[in-house]
């Protein structure tokens, strides 16, 4: 492995930076693999990454349509928390915390997680209730959670708005310390290059465009580069899911929707942790560069185009200058969309399809880069094990047959309002 260290990037230094090698890639698609992974996004590439070092399985293939992480991972705010009512998705949720938690030395890959604390603001006594029922289920699980009060927000955030007559004057909040923001690129170069090195094969503008499937079971892929097979196909396409599972014939309960994020131009430090404003939803925290990233609710249609509308962008930025006001003439610098898959009870949907040897793990809307680690840790094992991860297994598509769904948002079958 090329290790990054300070005394290896002195020696590179006196070098001229000539002597390193490139961190994936470069090897020819071969026509046979124990694994294929289509999507090069961060769940793609850290389910490649334990797949080889957590069960030694390496004859594995990540085939990306575009470039490695160039989806939901590049356009995500990069919120990570595990502030989760609903049992499963707190667990799997704080398990994603402590994996990240060690991620950088792990992956000897600065992946810059700060845990900066992320605040998520109430509007009245009903939302107060809910937050301190939240906080005491998660205390429960042993995670980390405080009820702020506001002369405590006033205390931790100088800045934020907390006047009496503003429209919707905060109550107080629901407080997770260990919460933070982690930077979305580092995330995917870092499993990337650790994958690679383990023996994964990683291919860019490689576009599958369907399955090879025989008698009910998974036999590889068709794509834009030539047929692989494989005995086992994990998809992991964010946004595309509904259309790659349409291509293996089946339908997957969930709905896609657009969604936009933003930046501003930089600015000193001025807000220095992630802040949630919960009447009807605009979040924000400042990058180490200093520009603020803001993002709200989905675009009001469904689609798989990776654009928004003004209104959104007018209603987010009010929001957020009701909580920040000294924020009203800062300009905006860019704007950028994702897709975000929404099933049906806001839950994701993990593991395997009504095709034998055909995984799926989608669903994770606009709440999943907090889960790349242990989207990927337990994705490998699913595979590895031939059976569902326990952490896993409560996200199993056949929940809707059964009647066991994780409804976190408590608004029933409509992706939209979760
Ligand atoms: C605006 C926005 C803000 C968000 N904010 C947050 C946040 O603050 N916190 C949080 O936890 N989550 C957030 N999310 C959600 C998060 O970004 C995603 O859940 C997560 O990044 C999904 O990762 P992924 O690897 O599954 O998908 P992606 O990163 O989208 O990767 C999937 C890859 O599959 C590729 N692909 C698609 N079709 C094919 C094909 N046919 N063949 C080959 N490759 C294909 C795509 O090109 C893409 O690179 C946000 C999402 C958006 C859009």
């Amino acid at each position: 492995m090329q290790r990054y260290s300070i005394l290896n990037l002195a020696r590179h230094a006196f070098q001229g930076h000539r002597g390193w090698r490139r961190n994936f890639g470069g090897r020819p698609l071969r026509k046979s693999y124990d694994v294929v992974i289509v999507g090069g996004g961060g769940h793609g590439l850290a389910t490649a990454y334990y797949l080889a070092k957590e069960h030694g399985i390496t004859n594995v293939a990540i085939v990306e349509k575009g470039w490695l992480g160039g989806g939901n991972t590049a356009r995500n705010t990069t919120m990570i928390r595990s502030d989760y009512l609903t049992p499963a998705n707190a667990d799997f949720k704080e398990f994603s915390l402590k994996l990240w938690e060690g991620l950088s030395a792990e992956l000897n890959f600065n992946v810059m997680f700060s845990q900066r604390g992320y605040i998520d603001l109430a509007h009245s006594d009903g939302q107060m209730e809910h937050f301190t029922r939240r906080a005491n289920t998660m205390r429960h699980r042993g995670i980390d959670a405080d009820i702020l009060s506001v002369g405590q927000l006033a205390a931790r955030l100088p800045e934020l708005n907390l006047s009496t007559s503003s429209r919707y004057p905060v109550h107080g909040a629901l407080y997770q310390a260990r919460g933070g923001t982690a930077r979305h690129d580092a995330v995917a170069w870092g499993y990337a290059r650790a994958a690679h090195d383990l023996g994964v094969d990683i291919f860019e503008h490689c576009d599958v465009q369907d399955f090879q499937i025989h008698k009910g079971r998974i036999a590889g892929v068709n794509t834009s580069q030539g047929p692989v097979t494989a005995n086992i196909v994990l998809v992991s396409v964010a946004g595309h899911s509904s259309l790659l599972a349409a291509k293996a014939g089946f339908t997957l309960p969930l709905e896609s929707f657009p969604v936009q994020a933003f930046v501003s131009e930089p600015l000193k430090p001025v807000i220095n942790t992630v802040v949630n404003f919960n009447m009807e939803l605009a979040y924000i925290n400042q990058t180490d560069k200093g520009e603020l990233v803001m993002g709200g609710g989905l675009e009001p249609r469904n689609g798989y185009l990776s654009r928004g509308g003004f209104e959104r962008i007018e209603d987010v930025v009010a929001r957020i200058i009701a909580m920040f006001p000294f924020l009203s003439r800062v300009r905006l610098m860019r704007t950028w969309a994702g897709i975000a898959d929404i099933p049906m009870d806001g839950s994701p949907l993990l593991g395997q399809t009504p095709i034998d040897g055909l995984l799926f793990n989608c669903g994770w809307g606009y709440a999943g880069f907090k889960a790349t680690p242990a989207a990927g840790w337990t994705m490998a094992a699913t595979i590895a094990d031939g059976r569902p991860h326990p952490l896993a297994a409560p996200f199993a598509l056949s929940r809707f047959r059964d009647g066991e769904t994780h409804d976190e948002g408590g608004v029933g079958p409509t992706p939209s309002l979760h």
